[in-house]
């Protein structure tokens, strides 16, 4: 079986054409600047080839259409048909209360994606458009939609409830939805497989540290916490996002600079975390290089984001009453051995010890705790959208 796995941004798409079953990605690429010119990336591993096109894509109908374009292309294309793509998954950011779980989309799942617009003003509209395009170029494929926030539906109320009015939760839907479920989903089980333990007998706690970052509780398989909020903007700093503050601050802020409050949003979500208090980069190895160099600031920004990790781990813990797998991924948690070394070390009393050499690794499945650490650390690559196309394969396949 092939599918076809779509992740829709507003002006870029990305793509993988895989086999969920061996796990081979045939093709992939990237589709930028739609809507104000258009450039494809297509690669095929296997090959080891990268193409580049300059291709007019005034919505994301040509850029679908390019896609397959370069899918079926006798030079550098993998597929002789268009048939041959069994499915298409749609990666959507936003499926409020409404999806717990993938799901086959129909008439009925695009309005209540509509309905979801609201509380992701900017990814789900990409989302959709997606779809529709798809939709148009490829009439009658299978879909599937598989949600950010769907693994986070199982978290009890006492999780995701804020302490506001309870009618902001009533009416508007204020509460903590969380993102990164995907992620949190593929590595959980993942962990499992690698221990050989069923996952209904392991507490997990699943860091997934890149550009944005969050960290989740998973007791039995189900996700319990996670630090993410309402929006990607909660919990952890992360590469230009402040993460968890004081909400106070943004009144004396407003006064003090008389900013309204999409210019005091830009601040909390482009010019904080490490980005702003190293006044570096939102890069970890720009502000690696930097702290290495002797910049103040960097260590700071570096050790407030590891010191916000342990003190997650240590919540989760408390929250599931044990630990028993903690798991480091994206592009952080599996490039960067200090920061990860860092947020999991001194937790010795609760039975977490690191293993410094097991942990000098980069990108690859490793135990990277020391062989008598009674909580197993492990490192272990995400793959979204390897689940997206598992999803879709077992949903269209019924
Ligand atoms: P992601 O959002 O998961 O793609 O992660 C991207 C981030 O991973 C980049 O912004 C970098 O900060 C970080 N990263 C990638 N490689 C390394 C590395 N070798 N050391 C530290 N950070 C890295």
């Amino acid at each position: 079986m092939k599918v076809l796995v779509i992740n829709a941004g507003s002006s870029s798409l990305k793509y993988q054409l895989m086999d969920p079953e061996s796990r081979e990605v045939l093709a992939k690429g990237l589709c930028e600047r739609i809507g104000i010119d258009g450039r494809l990336t297509h690669k095929i591993p296997a090959k080891d080839a990268k193409y580049e096109f300059e291709i007019p894509m005034p919505t994301h109908a040509e850029a679908i259409q390019a896609v397959l374009d370069a899918l079926l292309s006798s030079e550098h294309g993998v597929i002789k048909s268009a048939s041959e793509i069994d499915a298409v998954g749609h990666r959507v950011v936003h499926g409020g209360e409404k999806f717990a779980c993938s799901v086959r989309i129909d008439d009925a799942v695009m309005a209540a994606l509509e309905e979801c617009i609201p509380l992701a003003p900017l990814h789900n509209p990409a989302n959709i458009t997606g779809i529709k395009a798809c939709e148009k170029v490829m009439p009658g494929v299978p879909m599937v939609g598989v949600f950010d926030t769907a693994f986070h539906q199982t978290m009890p109320p006492k999780s995701y409830i804020y302490a506001l009015p309870y009618e902001y939760y009533e009416k508007d839907k204020v509460r903590r939805y969380g993102f990164h479920g995907t992620s949190h989903r593929y590595v959980s089980a993942r962990a499992a497989e690698m221990l050989g333990k069923p996952i209904e007998e392991l507490k997990i706690i699943t860091c997934h540290l890149g550009n944005g970052s969050s960290v989740a509780a998973v007791d039995c398989g189900k996700s319990v916490d996670t630090s993410m909020g309402f929006t990607p903007l909660a919990g952890l700093p992360m590469g230009t996002r402040s993460g968890d503050l004081d909400a106070g601050i943004l009144e004396y802020l407003m006064g003090q600079y008389g900013y309204d409050m999409k210019e005091m949003m830009t601040v909390l979500n482009k010019k904080s975390g490490v980005l702003g208090i190293s006044g570096v980069s939102s890069d970890f190895r720009d502000v690696e290089n930097a702290a290495n160099d002797g910049n103040q600031r960097a260590a700071l920004a570096l050790e407030t984001f590891q010191y916000n990790v342990k003190k997650l781990i240590g919540a989760y813990a408390a929250a599931m009453g044990g630990v028993d797998v903690i798991v480091f991924t994206a592009g952080v948690g599996e490039n960067d051995a200090i920061t990860r070394y860092n947020a999991a070390s001194g937790l010795e009393f609760m039975g977490v010890k690191m293993d410094a050499e097991a942990n000098k690794v980069r990108g690859k499945e490793k135990v990277i705790s020391a062989p008598d650490s009674k909580v197993k650390v492990l490192l272990i690559p995400t793959d979204e959208e390897l689940m997206i196309a598992m999803d879709t394969a077992a949903i269209v396949k019924g």
